[in-house]
């Protein structure tokens, strides 16, 4: 079984360029945050749960649903290319 190393740690370095996937809770959690491409591919394949650059984890699902980009991850990102 391939598994990446999961960190649990919010030292992760983001060397891809992340993408925008909504949440699919159901709560009031409702943003669209950013993932790396790598991880949100494996995460559809898989069913396993994704990390955002915020550190928001759940299991992404194709929706298209649209929903108001997560600030967090929008500074996050913003960082990143600098
Ligand atoms: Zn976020």
């Amino acid at each position: 079984m391939m598994r990446k190393h999961m960190s649990t740690s919010d030292g992760t370095t983001i060397t891809e360029d992340p993408r925008l996937t909504p949440t699919d809770d159901g709560d009031h959690e409702r943003f669209a945050h950013y993932v790396p491409k790598a991880k949100l591919t494996a995460a559809l394949v898989n069913g396993t749960p994704v990390v955002a650059l915020c550190g928001k984890v759940w299991v992404p699902s194709r929706d298209p649903e649209r929903y108001p980009v997560c600030p967090e991850c929008v500074d996050i990102k913003a960082n990143l290319h600098r």
